[in-house]
């Protein structure tokens, strides 16, 4: 590892998965050929599809309705598949606004349907997790975007709910456990947690698709991927190939309840050491602190610019606050090592003594 890297996403990946990808991108599996020059059809790339899907199945531990696909367009598109595929023009979802990303995910279920905002937390700049909602009648799914990656903000509780939930898990898929069952869909981009950029996790219970009266064109209906295995068209193979090698890497760590112990760990060392410098405080509310995006303030703005200045420095990269929000985010995903946290931490107690 040559830095410490913190990036929010597209963001750090294993080691060991990067160095697998290099080989396969030269040569793969000794076929004398790139991973770039195969055949989405051919057995290799079956193989490749098959086991990502499967790693999924295993590790969320999804019962049989549960369909995986991989899809292109990022989680941005999921924000209007998701309608497209299970909402009518005349029907009603409940969306709680959690941030940008549930923002733009009402936005789009706005061309295809009615839209209720059953919570939102724009009254204190998404800095918590709303509580105390009641879920309207008749409603014909529920949305939440479980961590809230630019204000490090995370559902710790998931909602209770008597309709189908469906969540847009892109920065904490894999994370930590969850009953994963309780959910009718669960899209991520794969970027965050999961491998690279270009590829789309959706999970998606089969019984609750093909309902609208609505055409969908061939490309965004998630019935036609599954009906293909999620090989429709061609798919992003070498992002799907990283993707399963993630996947693989993950399970030999010891699966999700291994890394959530580490995230947790992780978590706790960062948040302490905020709420302990006299120079630093968090921006989430305590209750609702995300464990994957870490988000921080100088009780002084003017030393912000020197800190990262320093940071920089030491090799920290990535930690700059979102555009939106300002400050400092230290995205700690499942391929973050504990060290480079321990790292992070000692520098912001070098900095406070410098300035103490
Ligand atoms: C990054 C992010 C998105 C956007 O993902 P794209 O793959 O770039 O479309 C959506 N939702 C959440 C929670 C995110 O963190």
């Amino acid at each position: 590892m040559q830095v410490h890297n913190f990036n929010a996403g597209p963001s750090m990946l294993p080691n060991e998965v990067l160095y697998k990808a290099s080989k396969a991108l030269i040569d793969f599996d000794g076929l004398g050929m790139s991973i770039l020059e195969i055949s989405h059809r051919s057995e290799a790339f079956l193989q490749i599809m098959a086991n990502a899907r499967s790693l999924v199945r295993e590790l969320m531990q999804l019962d049989d309705d549960f369909e995986v696909l991989f899809l292109h367009g990022g989680a941005s598109t999921q924000f209007m598949q998701v309608p497209f595929n299970l909402l009518d023009e005349h029907e009603t979802a409940g969306y709680i606004d959690t941030g940008v990303w549930a923002s733009r995910a009402i936005h789009e279920a706005k061309l295809f349907g009615k839209v209720e905002i059953v919570a939102s937390s724009a009254d204190r700049q998404y800095s918590y997790i709303p509580k105390s909602f009641t879920i309207p009648e008749g409603i014909k799914y529920l949305h939440i975007t479980t961590n809230n990656t630019i204000y490090g903000t995370q559902w710790h509780q998931i909602p209770e709910v008597n309709v189908p939930l469906v969540a847009d898990m892109s920065s904490d898929i894999f994370s930590r456990q969850l009953d994963f069952n309780r959910f009718s869909l669960i899209y991520a981009g794969a970027q965050k947690n999961m491998g690279p950029a270009g590829v789309t996790l959706v999970v998606v219970r089969k019984s609750i698709l093909g309902k609208v009266s609505r055409k969908i064109p061939t490309i965004l209906d998630y019935l036609v991927h599954i009906q293909h295995e999620s090989i429709y068209n061609t798919p992003p193979v070498f992002a799907v190939y990283i993707s399963m090698l993630t996947l693989s890497w993950l399970k030999e760590q010891g699966g999700i309840a291994a890394i959530e112990k580490r995230n947790e760990q992780k978590a706790a060392l960062l948040y302490k050491e905020i709420d302990e410098n006299p120079l630093f405080r968090g921006t989430a509310a305590p209750e609702d602190r995300s464990k994957m995006n870490v988000c921080f303030v100088m009780n002084d703005p003017s030393l912000e610019k020197e800190f990262l200045e320093f940071c920089k420095k030491e090799d920290i990269v990535g930690i700059k606050g979102h555009r939106l929000v300002g400050g400092f985010r230290a995205s700690i995903y499942n391929a973050m090592p504990l060290e480079s946290v321990q790292y992070l931490v000692e520098s912001m107690r070098y900095f406070a003594r410098k300035h103490g």
